[in-house]
């Protein structure tokens, strides 16, 4: 059972460009709760939220032990799975929020903000050379590839680990690619990790 989500902002320097953020210097974090999870393949309602919600397709990882100010390589032996999730956003709202300093917790942390996919054994994959892709009725969104973050995944568990303790059971989503926008009734979304998982639902 995960204890959080922890999520890191800009970690593509195509898609920090597309919201005109500036490129971090170190990774930034934030965490979501675990009531912010949901399973990705049951519907995603948008039509009762109080803002329109914005999609981020991510890479998540399963950690399989606990981290506590590891070394990168002590972070990859923790890695237990590969999966992939939507950080939903209210992104109207986030940006009033950043343009007067407060936190944005309500507007990325609220119920079923991360719906997220099985996990697959990642043992046959080489997580530098992982590709996934987001599609909205057939129409390719979003195209992640792990050689193209800004922080790899290894150092990334690392630098969360000196922050706060990872825990098993614990999921990190690790940043969202170009493309990124809003969800709408009706539909059709499909996630894959290229080689490892594909996963399909709809949006009501
Ligand atoms: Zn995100």
């Amino acid at each position: 059972m995960a204890s959080k989500i922890v999520c890191v902002g800009r970690n593509y320097a195509e898609h920090a460009k597309e919201l005109n953020n500036p490129i971090p210097k170190e990774p930034l974090l934030f965490i979501k709760p675990t009531t912010a999870l949901c399973d990705f393949e049951q519907p995603i309602n948008v039509s009762q939220a109080p803002y329109p919600i914005h999609y981020e397709a991510e890479l998540a990882i399963l950690i399989g032990n606990k981290l506590t100010k590891v070394s990168p390589e002590q972070a990859n032996r923790a890695i237990e799975g590969i999966g992939a999730a939507l950080d939903l956003t209210y992104r109207d709202l986030q940006t009033k929020l950043k343009a007067k300093g407060h936190p944005w917790e309500i507007a990325k942390a609220f119920d079923n903000s991360c719906p997220i996919t099985r996990f697959i054994n990642f043992d046959k994959h080489d997580l530098n050379a992982l590709e996934y892709r987001f599609f909205i009725n057939e129409k390719l969104r979003q195209h992640g590839k792990t050689q193209n973050m800004l922080v790899n995944i290894p150092d990334l568990l690392s630098y969360i680990s000196q922050h706060f303790t990872l825990e098993k059971g614990d999921i990190v989503l690790t940043g969202t690619p170009a493309g990124v926008g809003e969800l709408i009734k009706g539909d059709k979304l499909k996630l894959e990790v290229c080689g490892v998982l594909k996963a399909e639902t709809e949006v009501s």
